[in-house]
């Protein structure tokens, strides 16, 4: 059946027709309602899917599945491609995304709504364009499931979202490791604050958004709406403040919008991965700033608190989770909740497949498949081992300070790979190319995006090693 339309979310509203009659509803709601097209032609379809794992389940288990129901609605046969959702990410050009199932594993829901700039002399201009970053929904108190680990942490976040800017918190420092529940909190305050009308304006941004933000205003010349618009918030969640370590400027210039907002009585809540105290490269000025209100730490979960979170994540799935399953999958993976809602995602994934019930037996081989959790290191390397190889480069000169052209594109594109087929923070990718600095990870992903964009075949190139390097990974 051709298609006349050329429009790329029609042509994949069309598809997704095609294979909701083909696979169980489930399945359809699980892997597919979460997708958005972000490119459809002749060339590629690219499908943007809310996490790595997300990606990763579909590309292996419906990858055909795709390209026959693509061919039969449009007789196009591009090649398939995915990309995971950011929320620093602009989403504008692309429709609102569906609604994410409860249970998948986004990092953060794009930003879809925009609230556009009033006027410009303004004096209560709104927020601008730039910075509004919209909270995840299912990000609430209702959904946090308090135990051992975060208790502490819940109370504060419940008592800044009752009172913005009046309790001593201010302002809440929340760390701790990955998964545990951090950034849910910090936006469960936005949406509690925004629903009571306690607070007008609600900022959520990720550090790294604040620092890029700040960058481009730099270069915009556009510093002034830049303070203006984050001065104005009555509430600012910053996410991952470890990520504004070394940038100097940045580091200056939230050091003052910290103080603009504290001074005016605005909540301030920040999240980071260790002890401000710890984070070497922070200011002392600004850790002596974050003493001012409570740092608290939130700790993984213990074994009752995740067999609580599994039943209540099933739940919220439309499923009852047997209490010997959730049992076995608390009590075998322990490091965070994102591994946990992955390994019950998986799970319910693998039973609708295989038309079995949610067993104890079914739950063994998933937590066996899903294997320890190692590979993020492993795979940093093996996609500079590929990248080095296809590039005849040693690993040292890829990974050097050279500044040659063919050796700083192919480092980019490595860095490029390793952000988007690995889960590392920046940071740790970072690190393992010679300890350079998050930005510089930032400034090469940007740059491959924008040359794939620009040209076709080096685009191809990047997947093709996209591919090589999953494939060498496996053989690894
Ligand atoms: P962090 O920011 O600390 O890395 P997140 O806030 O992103 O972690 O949490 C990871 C996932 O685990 C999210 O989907 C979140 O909803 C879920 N989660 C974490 N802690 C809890 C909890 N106590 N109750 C319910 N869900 C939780
Ligand atoms: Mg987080």
């Amino acid at each position: 059946m051709a298609q006349e339309t050329q429009d790329p979310h029609e042509l994949w509203a069309q598809c997704l027709l095609n294979i909701e009659r083909q696979v169980r509803p489930q399945s359809f709601s699980n892997w597919f309602r979460p997708t958005v097209v972000n490119r459809f032609d002749e060339d590629q379809l690219v499908i943007q899917v809310p996490s790595l794992f997300f990606a990763d389940w579909v590309e292996n288990h419906y990858l055909e599945m795709i390209r026959s129901a693509v061919k039969e609605e449009t007789t196009l046969v591009p090649k398939v491609s995915f990309t995971v959702a950011q929320a620093s990410e602009s989403t504008s050009n692309s429709p609102p995304p569906t609604p994410l199932p409860t249970l998948d594993l986004p990092e953060e829901t794009p930003a879809s709504k925009r609230t556009e700039p009033t006027g410009e002399g303004d004096e209560e201009t709104d927020v601008a364009p730039s910075i509004a970053t919209t909270l995840n929904e299912r990000y609430t108190f209702e959904d946090f499931i308090v135990g051992e680990g975060n208790r502490f942490a819940h109370a504060a976040a419940l008592a800044v979202a009752k009172s913005p800017g009046k309790t001593q918190f201010n302002p809440l420092v929340i760390y701790g490791g990955v998964g545990l529940g951090k950034t849910h909190l910090l936006q469960a305050i936005g949406h509690h604050a925004q629903n009571l009308a306690l607070a007008k304006k609600v900022t959520y941004v990720p550090s790294e958004k604040f620092m890029s933000d700040f960058i481009e205003s730099l270069m915009n010349r556009k510093t002034n709406e830049f303070q203006k618009s984050y001065r104005s918030v009555d509430i600012l969640l910053v996410d991952d403040i470890q990520f504004l370590l070394r940038g100097e400027q940045t580091q200056t210039e939230f050091f003052h919008t910290f103080n603009a907002l504290h001074q005016a009585g605005k909540q301030i809540v920040m999240t980071c991965d260790s002890p401000p105290g710890q984070l070497e490269g922070l200011e002392e000025r600004l850790i002596s700033r974050f003493q001012w209100g409570l740092v608290t730490p939130i700790d993984p979960p213990d074994l009752e608190t995740r067999i609580a979170i599994l039943h209540q994540k099933a739940e919220r799935n439309g499923i009852t989770l047997p209490d010997d399953v959730a049992a076995f999958i608390g009590s075998y993976i322990s490091s965070n909740v994102r591994e946990l809602e992955g390994a019950l995602i998986h799970l319910m994934a693998y039973s609708s497949i295989h038309k079995t019930e949610l067993t104890i037996e079914a739950a063994k081989r998933i937590v066996q498949e899903r294997g320890p959790d190692q590979k993020s290191e492993l795979s940093i390397k093996s996609i500079q081992e590929v990248v080095g190889d296809h590039f005849n480069l040693t690993q040292d000169v890829l990974i050097g300070k050279g500044r040659k052209r063919e050796v700083a594109a192919a480092r980019h594109i490595a860095m490029f790979l390793a952000k988007r087929l690995t889960p590392n923070p920046l940071t740790m990718i970072g690190l393992h190319f010679g300890n350079r600095d998050h930005s510089t990870v930032i400034h090469a992903v940007r740059t491959v995006e924008k040359k794939c964009k620009n040209d076709p075949s080096f685009a191809q190139l990047v997947e093709d090693l996209s591919e090589t390097i999953r494939n060498h990974h496996v053989s690894v």
